[in-house]
């Protein structure tokens, strides 16, 4: 066994084991909380050792570096999770190459998500919500979730699971309110949307308290995989935000 097998593996037990305290303290059962696992800046071979251990989900901020793992990943039946901002044209190559979108805040990227996915099973969306209004962050307003999520079901090869958030990196007690603020636009949308299932919320340092308010899909980078490399270069970054 490498040393990186046996970090990765420490790291994973150490998380299922938060996971399964954090359910037992809320009175909830350790299956009800998936792990994503979210591999952005890391390694292909990160993600392989990873899955070596069992993990099937990762989460990827952009498109382009998310393509060129899968490639690289694709004797592994690993599922894909788009959880950064999307671009308008890159909407059709994101419906095509993952199995979920965490990130949804705008109509207009709905046909092309929709002609992506033609000839495959339904694509997996969450609509990304700004519960704490910051002006600068992506997401939609609360009071605009209902109209998007109409649009989405009228839409051929999408599929509407529920709803996602980050919330602003203030204290833990303000993101514990921003939690129970979403699960509570969750439980409002399930009336008109009973097929809804999906609260994704919660990251590295601050999964506990999101499902102590009902998330069941936490998006875990970090402590999984340790601190990401920086970027190799910030260009790069530019680019791909401007493709
Ligand atoms: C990077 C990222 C995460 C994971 O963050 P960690 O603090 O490393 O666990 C989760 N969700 C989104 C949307 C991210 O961009």
């Amino acid at each position: 066994m490498s040393a990186n097998h046996s970090i990765a593996k420490q790291r994973l037990c150490a998380v299922l084991t938060r996971i399964e305290t954090a359910c037992r303290a809320a009175g909830r059962h350790p299956d009800s909380v998936r792990l994503l696992a979210v591999s952005k800046a890391q390694p292909a071979q990160a993600i392989r050792t990873l899955a070596g251990l069992g993990q099937r989900a990762f989460g990827e901020n952009y498109v382009q570096e998310a393509l060129a793992k899968e490639r690289e990943l694709a004797d592994l039946r690993l599922e894909w999770h788009l959880i950064g901002p999307l671009q308008s044209n890159k909407a059709r190559l994101a419906a095509a190459h993952f199995d979920w979108l965490h990130s949804l805040d705008r109509s207009k990227l709905l046909p092309a998500l929709s002609e992506g996915r033609e000839g495959r099973p339904p694509l997996n969306v969450l609509i990304q919500v700004n519960v704490d209004r910051e002006p600068s962050k992506h997401g939609v307003a609360p009071e605009a979730i209902g109209g998007l999520a109409e649009a989405v079901v009228r839409h051929r090869g999408l599929r509407l699971r529920g709803l996602m958030t980050i919330p602003a990196p203030l204290d833990l007690d303000h993101r514990r309110r921003a939690f129970a603020a979403l699960a509570e636009l969750f439980e409002r949308l399930r009336r008109d949307h009973p097929e809804i299932d999906t609260l994704s919320m919660g990251m590295s340092d601050d999964f506990e308290a999101a499902i102590a308010e009902g998330a069941n899909l936490i998006r875990i980078g970090t402590a999984l995989f340790g601190s990401r490399p920086v970027r190799r270069h910030a260009a790069e970054a530019d680019t791909e935000s401007l493709h």
